[in-house]
């Protein structure tokens, strides 16, 4: 009998989910378990990984129950999970500290002391494609050896293990017998030669991390390991593996250079193709690994940049502001005006991200009117979704040297049909929404699927893929570039 489905284990920042997905890319059903977020100061933030394992086993043998799977129905799983967010544990399994989650702030003093120099910025840009900041495993890594006691020696002497997320699931799922990981959850480190495909000597030393920490890396989609684990059908193989955002791309089917996606969340993460070639960005952006098909070799790259405030201003609105009941009521009140009246926002709450890179930035309202209704401020917030997504497929495009035709949209926000076109317009090319805008999980799916031979390849996954409407341009291009330059006015108040 062949095998009737894959499971997708997305493993992410407030939630662990596990997904059925069958032979025709349907995902037959989810389930859902959240987990505690952990501040023990301000702008810390700390994962019980304990949680994070409870959570994500729990999610999966509720799917087996549900469905009555043993190992003959599920051909294989596939991982995708929040990056960077850092675990170490010991041989017996025992996490030795929480999980250093990739929004937590406290080795910034260490990475602006180790990394400031511009001779070390340049390099660490050269090999790795990433800025260096907090955001990534190294200096995490460094300070659970540094502030937990015992720790370094133990490291030192071959006794710890280091893992993101994905790394960690895999070995406790298959019984402690693998420690591995892929290529993009690597490129997250701020360790990995992306260009060379190895963990780097000279960035393991200069934060102080032994080589032996570190996972093997694997192919994307490739065998892992088989589960091994009380309560989950043993056997099924582990065949995929990727950082959420490499996987959403893999998702949305984009294998070639030129495809890019934009996920339409709390803030935006756009990923651009590039193939073979390594674009060092010159405008903030990060430089980052690509999950490949089993029979592509050599490492593709995506060039990634982020919006930090995207659906979360929608959310300030409804929350804050209290003008709107709840996010979708933002699409029938920005289309009940004609226009903002002039009202620009930048939602700047934390600074400007790429390719601005202010952190002393602040939003602002600007061009209001005495006939300046709560419609017009929705609008002119929606816009700013759009012009933020403008700016980075500039950068992104400037970077690459290629021109975007088609992006493909997915994320809560990506529902908006007056988002979407006013995004095809500002933009000037074909922004494209699946049918099923869960995109994350069906990469992970995808990989896991084409490794084990439930599907025969990325036609096929292409054929799978339903389009749900695609969005054209259909302003004229005065008018976008009178609204354009609105915005970048609008930027320089808030600069
Ligand atoms: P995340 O995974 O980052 O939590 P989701 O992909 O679930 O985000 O999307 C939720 C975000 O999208 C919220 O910030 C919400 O304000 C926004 N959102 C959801 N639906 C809409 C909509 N119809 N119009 C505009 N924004 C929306």
């Amino acid at each position: 009998m062949p095998k009737q489905y894959v499971i997708a284990l997305d493993q992410g920042t407030t939630s662990s989910r596990a997904v059925l997905v069958d032979h025709q890319g349907q995902m037959v059903d989810v389930v859902q378990r959240e987990f505690a977020q952990i501040y023990p100061q301000p702008g810390w933030v700390e994962h019980n990984p304990q949680d994070i394992l409870m959570s994500q086993i729990g999610s999966l043998t509720e799917l087996v129950q549900r469905h009555g799977l043993t190992e003959d129905d599920v051909a294989a799983i596939g991982i995708d999970n929040q990056r960077e967010t850092t675990i170490v544990w010991d041989p017996t399994g025992n996490p030795v500290f929480n999980a250093i989650v990739w929004q937590c702030r406290r080795t910034a003093p260490m990475v602006e002391e180790l990394c400031s120099a511009p001779e070390t910025r340049a390099l660490i840009q050269a090999k790795t494609g990433l800025l260096p900041d907090a955001y990534f495993s190294a200096s995490k890594i460094k300070w659970i050896l540094d502030n937990v006691p015992g720790a370094r020696q133990k490291a030192e002497a071959g006794e710890l293990f280091f893992g993101t997320v994905d790394t960690w699931l895999v070995w406790v799922l298959t019984g402690g017998l693998v420690h591995a990981t892929d290529p993009t959850n690597a490129s997250r480190t701020m360790l990995y030669d992306i260009h060379r495909g190895c963990w780097d000597d000279e960035l393991l030393a200069l934060f102080g991390i032994p080589r032996s920490m570190m996972p093997e890396v694997r192919p994307s989609a490739g065998f892992f390991g088989e589960t091994s684990y009380p309560g989950v059908p043993a056997g099924i193989p582990i065949c995929g593996v990727a950082g959420d955002q490499q996987s959403a791309l893999f998702g949305q089917c984009c294998f070639s250079p030129g495809e890019a996606k934009n996920t339409y969340g709390t803030g935006c993460f756009l990923l651009l193709h590039t193939g073979t070639e390594a674009p060092l960005s010159r405008n903030n952006l990060v430089t980052t690994i690509v999950a490949n098909p089993p029979d592509v070799e050599p490492i593709q790259y995506a060039l990634e940049g982020s919006v930090f405030v995207a659906g979360a201003l929608i959310q300030w609105l409804r929350d804050e502001m209290g003008i709107l009941r709840d996010a979708g009521e933002s699409e029938y009140l920005a289309q009940s005006v004609p226009d903002t009246g002039g009202v620009y926002v930048v939602p700047a709450f934390t600074g400007l991200g790429a390719p601005y890179w202010n952190a002393e930035a602040r939003g602002l309202i600007c061009g209001i009117t005495r006939g300046t209704r709560p419609a017009h401020l929705v609008r002119a917030s929606l816009e700013a979704l759009a012009y933020q997504s403008v700016d980075l497929v500039r950068a992104m495009e400037a970077d690459a040297g290629v021109r975007l035709d088609t992006l493909n949209v997915d994320g809560g926000a990506s529902r908006n049909n007056f988002l979407m076109q006013f995004q095809a317009d500002v933009l000037g090319c074909q922004i494209r929404r699946p049918a099923n805008i869960e995109t994350t999980s069906l990469g992970a799916a995808f990989l896991a699927g084409l490794a084990s031979g439930f599907w025969g390849g990325t036609d096929e996954l292409r054929g799978l893929r339903a389009t749900d409407d695609v969005f054209s341009p259909a302003r004229d291009d005065a008018d976008v570039e009178r609204l354009l330059a609105g915005w970048k006015d609008a930027i320089r108040r808030a600069l």
